[in-house]
């Protein structure tokens, strides 16, 4: 093993002792596309690796204006109220297109924003979907080494990014809308499926009633399939953002959940599954990249993949070919 440089076992004391604009640095490195400072930030991360874990992770997800940031900022509030330090990232891989990230934005998070017991931090700009999930997990990692105890994760509803969500994440929510025939949409999507609550927003004034039949048919729905966990049926509820009722709701159900878990140990191996796939899935990114960025390779890949396709060669003679190339 090598030692550790300086620089970084400072930096990483300062992060430890909770300083978050040393916090917010780091992010700032392990977004960098360097070479020098992405081996900065892995040093960082493994560094500061047995100061993490210890916060429970809740994945948030639904389409854009159910009331995601609503919910984050009252649920937030609600968290620092209980004595909790609350972390807000995000994984909004269209933010690369835009220029800008919408999610985690701190405006539109106002009463969070302003808390010192709160960190706000938008998605990473970094282009694929694995990329920006790769660099959210690390800053999840870096902000669990700062104290924080509680990490929000949000996503926009778009299947792909939903499932790298519900990968780091230890809890993952579902925001739905009352009626508005949402509820079979979300069904198909194969996002119930990853759900671990459904819970409905804006049950207040004229919606309440929208929202208790749109809940009953959720749980219909959550009936008739085989929970992912034998340890939890996912709970269907509502609540209001606005008004903040049913937000405690929410916090005891992620608790609750944490409880059933914990136990029969399916808890830590959610954890040391994703660990494991996190790993896999940087390997293949790596994999990929060299297949890409060695001109040398890459030609004889084109090579290959037209024998393939012209049939000169069988495919797993190509991919045997590749393999080498990569060896
Ligand atoms: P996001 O796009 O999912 O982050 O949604 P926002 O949090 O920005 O909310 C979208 C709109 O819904 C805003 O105008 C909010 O004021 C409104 N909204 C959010 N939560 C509630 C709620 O609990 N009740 C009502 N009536 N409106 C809400």
């Amino acid at each position: 093993k090598t030692p550790t440089p300086p620089d970084i076992a400072a930096r990483a004391k300062e992060i430890r002792a909770g300083n978050r604009a040393a916090l917010a640095r780091a992010i700032t490195l392990i977004e960098s596309r360097r070479a020098d400072h992405q081996a900065a930030a892995r040093a960082l991360v493994q560094e500061l690796l047995p100061a993490t874990g210890r916060a429970i992770r809740v994945g948030i997800t639904g389409s854009p204006g159910v009331g995601k940031s609503t919910t984050i900022d009252a649920l937030g509030m609600y968290l620092i109220e209980q004595g909790h330090k609350v972390a807000v990232l995000a994984v909004d891989p269209s933010s690369a297109r835009t220029g800008g990230s919408i999610l985690g934005d701190k405006t539109r998070m106002a009463r969070l924003s302003a808390e010192p017991h709160a960190f706000i931090r938008p998605s990473p700009s970094s282009g694929t979907l694995g990329g920006v999930a790769a660099k959210t997990r690390e800053a999840m990692l870096l902000c669990e080494a700062a104290g924080f105890d509680v990490v929000l994760v949000e996503t926009v509803g778009i299947g792909q990014s939903e499932t790298a969500v519900c990968d780091m994440t230890d809890f993952f929510l579902a925001l739905m809308l009352p009626g508005a025939g949402d509820e079979l949409q979300g069904i198909k999507k194969g996002l119930v499926e990853l759900a671990d609550m459904i819970a409905i927003n804006k049950a207040d004034g004229d919606n309440i009633a929208r929202a208790n039949l749109a809940a009953g048919e959720y749980r219909a729905a959550l009936h008739i399939l085989t929970p992912r966990s034998p340890h939890w049926q996912p709970p269907v509820a509502t609540y209001s953002a606005v008004t903040g009722n049913g937000i405690a709701g929410l916090w005891q159900s992620i608790l609750d959940h944490r409880n059933a878990t914990q136990a029969p140990g399916e808890f830590d191996a959610r954890r040391r599954e994703q660990q494991v796939k996190w790993m896999w899935t940087m390997l293949e990114d790596r994999w990929k990249a060299r297949l890409k960025s060695d001109p040398a390779i890459r030609t004889k890949v084109k090579h290959t993949e037209a024998a393939v396709a012209e049939g000169r060669i069988t495919p797993a003679i190509g991919a045997d070919q590749i393999a080498e190339l990569l060896a």
